[in-house]
């Protein structure tokens, strides 16, 4: 989003945030999401969890009309004055500032001046939402700090509200769903149409699940992710033309949006196709975990990842030849991509046994085919947002 920005990096504001200690001390979690893909902001069933890569947020009240972020990643700040809070240039400031913004509304006068220092061990752009981490982080600790009353619901909504308006992601509902409301060694059953949500045992024994970065991210990901929310918008409008009772996408039975076939778009008939039975996979996913059918779930993931990669055009090369190259193992019974698409992590199931030879493996043969370092990434399933 374009406009004015409040940056102020004169070093002197920053020099000694660099180690302070707050008083006020957030735990901020990434996410997975087992299955369920892109369908948040299509009103179905997710299975997403909180897990143990957090970002670390500290925060102290310093008396004045302004505010001084520190981010450690970037090595960079800003200053923000209170009076007057509006996008900014740079992108990550935005989900602070929308952050800010939205308390405001719905709090108006509780954020006065404070110091923040981000430090994260999330990888950025990878499909584990180091964005709903940083948003719902940053909300959590100013409502710690302020004694703002604000609950996890409204934290939950600003957040998602800051990446639609001040960084402009139309994100569905599922990352600060889970970074807010994750518990440890359980998975949510989520319904994103009334956020109603079930918690599921997280318990994969003799399996695991690993996830391995591409450390690709191309560029495609923001602006793709709005196309494919226009593209379903654009197919459900259609079909209410014939059937207005359906409120979403993933409320249409396969039989029906098939007889729209020839008057749908070719691309928008695939991404509504992809929804549809997406959401019936979460669905059945959710059931075969709770009745340890691993390989029917392993079989959910590569179903999902052909979905993503031929009907809703989401994937990449790097990501199908990471799945492509784990069906030959029999140990791994499940691979796809996760997160938003074009780049970041697959998430697989993979035999305990097996877990460190598949990793150099599958790392060798992908350095080889792309000279680029795949990195696994060893999650536990973890409680949301923490306040230290
Ligand atoms: P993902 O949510 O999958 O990690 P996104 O593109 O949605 O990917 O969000 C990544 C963005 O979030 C970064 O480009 C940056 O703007 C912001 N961000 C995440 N972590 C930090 C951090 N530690 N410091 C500053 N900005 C961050
Ligand atoms: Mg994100």
């Amino acid at each position: 989003m374009k406009n004015t920005t409040q940056s102020d990096n004169r070093q002197e504001n920053f020099l000694d945030l660099k180690n302070f200690k707050g008083e006020v001390s957030v735990h901020s979690p990434g996410r997975i999401n087992l299955i369920g893909e892109h369908i948040d902001y299509n009103g179905g069933h997710v299975l997403p969890a909180a897990i143990d890569k957090k970002i670390y947020l500290s925060f102290r009240k310093n008396g004045t009309n302004a505010c001084h972020i520190w981010s450690k990643n970037y090595q960079t700040g800003f200053t923000i004055d209170l009076d007057e809070v509006k996008p900014s240039q740079t992108e990550w400031q935005n989900y602070i500032l929308g952050v800010i913004h939205y308390i405001h509304e719905l709090k108006p006068n509780t954020v006065k001046g404070f110091d923040c220092v981000i430090d994260s061990h999330l990888p950025m752009g990878s499909g584990i939402s180091s964005s709903a981490a940083l948003e719902c982080g940053f909300a959590s600790g100013l409502n710690k700090l302020f004694n703002i009353g604000l609950t996890k619901g409204e934290i939950i909504i600003l957040s998602r509200d800051a990446e639609h308006n001040y960084v402009g992601t139309k994100c569905g509902i599922m990352d600060q769903f889970a970074v807010v409301k994750g518990k440890k060694k359980h998975l949510i059953l989520l319904n994103c149409q009334d956020l109603e949500h079930q918690l599921i045992k997280s318990e994969f024994v003799p399996y695991q699940l690993v996830l391995l970065n591409s450390n690709v991210s191309h560029n495609l990901a923001s602006s793709e992710y709005n196309t494919r929310r226009k593209e379903c918008d654009e197919a459900l409008g259609v079909v209410n033309k014939k059937y207005p009772q359906y409120k979403y996408l993933v409320e249409i039975p396969e039989n029906v949006i098939m007889t729209f076939k020839d008057e749908l778009p070719e691309k928008v008939y695939n991404r509504a196709l992809y929804v549809i039975q997406e959401n019936k996979r979460t669905l059945m996913a959710a059931n075969a975990l709770e009745d340890e059918l691993f390989e029917v779930f392993g079989n959910l993931l590569y179903q999902s990842h052909h979905g993503l990669r031929n009907l809703y055009e989401v994937s990449c090369d790097e990501l199908d030849f990471m799945v492509d190259f784990s069906k030959d193992y029999n140990y791994v019974l499940g691979s796809r991509m996760m997160g938003g698409g074009f780049g970041g992590c697959t998430i697989n199931l993979v035999h305990q046994d097996h877990v460190s030879s598949y990793i150099e493996k599958i790392g060798k043969a992908y350095k080889e085919k792309f000279n680029i370092e795949l990195s696994p990434i060893e999650v536990n399933i973890s409680n949301g947002v923490e306040i230290h």
